[in-house]
């Protein structure tokens, strides 16, 4: 399998360069040359197979023949190592649970499923190591530093925004030790994000080996497919037709699944929820893209003005608005509406999610209304207790502390502070 730049000015690479790279040379995003749908024996045969088979099939025309089958089934297995149940919350409404793996949010699927792939690519290489370069808002730090912890070959080098992750997130990228080193920087989340840029693009850095572990990267990316076919295993037996609603910020989530009905699964239509950053919600009104900088929300994971994985989406649809919009809404909320709608949600059902699943939930509520037969599944892409500042109060309960975020209470937080890209670089250098 080989990948394009979506900016058309780089050669096309395998799905090994595209890993090690992240990003074309011309800035663009890669995207896969051809998408085979997958057989209908498939689908017919789904209930019958593992999530670790399902994930395989769907995975394995991307990865073509740069990982040895039975290298990516391993590399599966430590991927899944956890559920992804679909839980009823009303009636012919199902919550899609991502947040049962080692840091409670959904990102940990592509941080494990890329952070072994690098491995493997490395595997001869015993002189040069690569080093994962990444901002963070929150969530991307935790998922990526334990999705990397201990891989050979791999440094990871965290950014964070001093002051404005909350105390689990903190704690989740600071303790770890071994391959994962944290920076906190003196500034905001754009400052990290300008070095993590600039670190990129300098020519002058001894580190040559840089790469992202954002959904900019296609084994970050890739791997979210399999998500709309567990949820499809689980619900086919309804025989009804399906629905998803994703919280939104980069987009690729949605984006994967869009990917997954291209390969074949019976997706009757995508719901993009967004806060109130909705330059998507605003494009499908207006046929206008402008992107805007971000606003802060409670769903903070999806404070995105300007969603990386858009043009990958846009792609899909050879940009024909007419097709696209027969396929995806997309609605935008605001912390108001959100947050009383998860206090109704709790008093309804006794269900406790968390503002970005509240945010899916509400899309799929709007659209469900325009088909009544099928079933809708929203996204709930993280475990409440990551945002407990905001659902404790809001249901007036004290969530019970998991065992994976206990594990992390205790340990004492260890990170370089810096201020500048020249203190970034000489740590780099170091
Ligand atoms: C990253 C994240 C999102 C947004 O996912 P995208 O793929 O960027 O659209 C939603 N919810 C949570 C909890 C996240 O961490």
């Amino acid at each position: 399998m080989k990948y394009y730049s979506l900016n058309h000015n780089a050669p096309s690479v395998s799905f090994e360069e595209a890993v090690v790279k992240g990003l074309a040379p011309d800035r663009g995003l890669y995207f896969p040359e051809t998408i085979t749908p997958l057989p209908s024996s498939f689908f017919q045969n789904i209930e019958n197979l593992t999530n670790e088979e399902i994930a395989f099939e769907a995975i394995k025309q991307f990865v073509g023949n740069d990982i040895p089958e039975k290298n990516l089934k391993e590399i599966i297995k430590e991927t899944l190592c956890f559920d992804f149940p679909t839980v009823k919350v009303e009636e012919n409404t199902y919550s899609l649970e991502l947040y049962h793996g080692p840091t409670m949010a959904f990102k940990d699927v592509g941080a494990r499923f890329m952070s072994r792939c690098l491995a493997y690519f490395n595997r001869n290489n015993t002189d040069q190591k690569n080093t994962v370069l990444v901002a963070t808002s929150g969530d991307t730090g935790g998922a990526v530093a334990s999705g990397f912890l201990g891989v050979d070959g791999v440094d990871v080098v965290i950014l964070y925004p001093s002051g404005k992750v909350s105390d689990i997130q903190e704690r989740q990228l600071t303790t770890l030790g071994q391959n994962i080193k944290a920076v906190e920087v003196d500034g905001v989340f754009d400052d990290c994000q300008d070095m993590v840029k600039k670190a990129f693009l300098d020519e002058t850095l001894a580190y040559k080996n840089l790469t992202s572990a954002n959904s900019i990267n296609i084994a970050r990316w890739l791997p979210q497919m399999f998500y709309f076919f567990f949820a499809y295993k689980q619900s086919k037996s309804l025989g009804k037709q399906m629905v998803f609603s994703c919280p939104s910020g980069n987009f690729g989530n949605i984006c994967a699944g869009i990917m997954a009905k291209r390969l074949g699964l019976p997706i009757e239509h995508f719901v993009a929820a967004t806060n109130v950053n909705d330059t998507v919600p605003q494009f499908l009104e207006t046929g206008k893209y402008n992107p805007k900088p971000s606003k802060a929300t409670i769903s903070n994971a999806m404070d995105v003005g300007n969603p990386s994985n858009f043009i990958r989406i846009q792609e899909l649809y050879n940009n024909d608005l007419t097709a696209f919009k027969k396929d995806f809404s997309s609605y935008s909320y605001t912390d108001e509406i959100t947050s009383a709608t998860l206090l109704e949600i709790y008093n309804n059902s006794g269900y406790i999610a968390e503002p970005h699943g509240v945010v899916g939930y509400l899309g799929l509520k709007k659209e469900m209304t325009r088909f009544p037969n099928a079933i809708g599944i929203f996204l709930e892409t993280a475990h409440p207790i990551k945002f407990l500042d905001t659902v404790e109060p809001i249901l007036k309960i004290t969530l019970p502390i998991p065992s994976q975020i206990e594990s992390v209470l205790n340990k004492e937080k260890v990170r370089v502070k810096i201020k500048t890209y020249e203190e970034l670089k000489a740590f780099l250098n170091s």
